[in-house]
């Protein structure tokens, strides 16, 4: 029988998109295998109603609330996930591709003595836990294979558009870990909080995105008023992260963050290998850009050949007018 468990990310108690994805594709993996247990973990104070009607499936939820757990502990998720892997008997952990994971699923692995596979794209289930993924920015695609018995796998985002179905039946299993009744062990000194009401570009619907070609960090203010017009997040290629004109934070690509959003605006993109790794997953892609022969506009599916201190504000009035009307 195999027994996987997976690691429900929350942030400020909603359970991320990419969490939930990645528990309804372990579940997909499940379905394919004669015995299959899936087993979920959720640290800290959650809202576990946002979960019905999106995760599908059969299975446990280890619901440890405690305020503890509320932010990301190392020392503490490490001994929480740990402690249910081996008592749970699993044989692989599989976790959403987020900051948070990239810390937490190393430390696990060495925990563990597991094998840690990162940005997968799709759990296969092939024989001895072997998984392929997209290697040198996407042009080639390599298939490996875990050494040890327990496994790590980081799946890569992907379009969350899949219905969740409305069989199977997951019960929740309170925890309350007896180690950390000795209180917050590691006060937190300095909380850095993103600015409020923009959402995390991994996690957005709708991204906005700038690149060199936007000419400055000034020029960010026609996407950041465009982003917030349409409720979504403002994204970037890493020249502009380079050049200091937006946060690190913001980054989409082979060395930033993967989006899943159903649209993507690419402004003054080129659309190098490098940016394209990150946007693979996204749904409609726009791109506006004065150069005609951009790459960019090899992988969008609407186009605007302009310059985007022309293009953006007109988009903006006339976007502005036609949501007034709805
Ligand atoms: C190991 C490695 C990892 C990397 N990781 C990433 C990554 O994660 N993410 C990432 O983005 N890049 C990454 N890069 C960098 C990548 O190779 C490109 O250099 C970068 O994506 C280019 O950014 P850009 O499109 O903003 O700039 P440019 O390539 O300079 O393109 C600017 C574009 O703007 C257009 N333009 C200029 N003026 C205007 C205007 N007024 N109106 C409209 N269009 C205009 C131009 O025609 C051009 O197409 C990585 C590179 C390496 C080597």
């Amino acid at each position: 029988m195999n027994k996987y468990l997976v690691f429900l990310e929350q942030r400020d108690g909603i359970v991320k998109k990419a969490s939930i994805d990645a528990w309804n594709r372990v579940q997909e993996l499940a379905r394919l295998q004669p015995y299959a247990v899936v087993s979920g973990i959720i640290a800290g104070m959650a809202d576990i109603r946002q979960l019905d009607g999106s995760i599908t499936g059969d299975g446990v939820i280890f619901f440890a609330k405690n305020e503890s757990l509320n932010r990301y502990n190392q020392e503490y998720y490490t001994r929480l996930v740990s402690d249910i892997f081996q008592h749970e008997a699993c044989d692989a952990l599989y976790f959403a591709d987020t900051a948070m994971t990239r810390d937490l699923a190393p430390r696990l692995s060495v925990r563990l003595q597991a094998s840690l596979l990162a940005g997968i794209p799709v759990v296969d289930g092939e024989a001895a836990g072997s998984c392929r993924r997209p290697v040198y920015s996407g042009s080639l695609l390599a298939t490996f294979v875990p050494r040890r018995e327990n496994r790590i796998y980081i799946l890569s985002s992907r379009i969350t558009a899949r219905p969740a179905s409305s069989d199977g039946h997951i019960d929740f299993m309170d925890l309350a870990p007896q180690w950390l009744t000795a209180g917050d062990m590691f006060p937190v000194v300095r909380r850095l909080v993103m600015q409020k009401g923009s959402p995390d570009v991994a996690e957005a619907d709708i991204i906005i995105a700038g690149g060199r070609g936007m000419g400055s960090a000034e020029g960010f203010v026609l996407l950041e008023q465009l982003a917030s017009l349409l409720g979504g997040a403002v994204g970037s290629s890493r020249t502009v992260v380079d050049e200091g004109w937006r946060p690190h934070a913001e980054q989409v690509g082979q060395t930033g963050k993967t989006v899943t959003s159903s649209l993507y605006v690419a402004c003054g993109i080129s659309g190098a290998i490098q940016h394209l790794a990150g946007i693979g997953s996204a749904g409609i892609i726009v791109a506006i850009n004065s150069d005609p022969h951009a790459p960019i506009f090899d992988v969008a599916d609407y186009g605007i050949v302009g310059d985007v201190h022309v293009v953006l504000p007109k988009l903006f009035d006339s976007l502005k007018e036609f949501l007034k009307k709805k």
